[in-house]
């Protein structure tokens, strides 16, 4: 699948599954525009893609939870003449793992200013790019599909990108905007190796049996849901909220 054509805008574009993504769009031919809150990690990866200096990758140091900082981003591609095909809103936090009574409010705050704030943000500045139409991809989890116990502040967020994906969908099929959204299982990337790292032996193995599939989630498995929604290929896809979780939401009676 080529995707040659394409100019697409990944948030979180530094590590794990953003990374993922923005080398499987390369592989693809695609232009790539990287934003994160670091730019020496964005610039490494770019490095580690071999396109430093191509004009294929572009890197943005932005953080997704301050409006400004967005839009002087996509101002900038504005400028350069840059129309965008896709964006994929997949930059996220998870500060606490807690219940809403550990929970102190500047870490539900930051949970939901980056995950889902972040989002409305890059739609928002997004939009007067897409010219043509285009695909957005928004990344939720399994935590916007069914509960799981003390994730309040990143389940409500999840949530709520849920909410948001089919918004925009009705809202911009006009313009033949397609608003799609992911939702992983369990992937092994900086956000939860610490976690996952630290549990018991038996309580890591029933996560990873928890998924019918009997694995962890590779950062690649998820990108290659996330290239098919923004591809031509999925053309006829929208308001669609899919699980890439190895089985996990199928639900396991045992
Ligand atoms: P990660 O920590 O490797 O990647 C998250 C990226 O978001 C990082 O590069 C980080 O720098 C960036 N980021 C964080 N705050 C930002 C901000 N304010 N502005 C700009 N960039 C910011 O973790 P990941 O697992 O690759 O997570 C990517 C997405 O996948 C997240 O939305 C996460 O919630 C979602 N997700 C991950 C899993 C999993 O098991 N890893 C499961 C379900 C959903």
């Amino acid at each position: 699948m080529t995707m040659r054509t394409q100019h697409i805008v990944v948030t979180g574009g530094g590590s794990g599954i953003g990374r993922a993504i923005a080398r499987l769009l390369i592989s693809r031919g695609a232009r790539v525009s990287l934003l994160g809150r670091s730019a020496d990690k964005l610039q490494a990866v770019a490095s580690e893609l071999g396109t430093a200096g191509s004009g294929q990758v572009r890197c943005f140091a932005c953080d997704v939870s301050r409006e400004a900082q967005v839009q002087e981003v996509f101002a900038t591609l504005a400028r350069d003449g840059g129309a965008i095909t896709g964006l994929v809103n997949n930059a996220g936090v998870n500060p606490s793992r807690t219940a809403i009574g550990d929970t102190s409010a500047a870490d539900w705050e930051q949970t939901i200013a980056v995950n889902l704030t972040g989002a409305f943000h890059c739609v928002h500045a997004a939009l007067p790019l897409f010219v043509n139409g285009g695909s957005i991809v928004n990344m939720a989890s399994i935590a916007g599909l069914t509960a799981l116990p003390e994730r309040c502040a990143y389940m409500a967020s999840k949530w709520g990108l849920v909410g948001l994906t089919k918004s925009l969908a009705i809202d911009y099929a006009a313009r033949q905007i397609r608003v799609n959204c992911v939702c992983p299982g369990y992937v092994e990337t900086p956000l939860v190796a610490g976690y996952l790292h630290q549990l018991p032996d038996p309580d890591r193995q029933a996560i990873v049996d928890a998924h019918l599939l009997g694995r962890l989630g590779a950062p690649e498995d998820i990108a290659h849901a996330v290239c098919f929604l923004l591809s031509d290929e999925a053309a006829w896809i929208t308001g669609a909220v899919l699980p890439v979780d190895g089985g996990y939401t199928v639900g396991k009676m045992l």
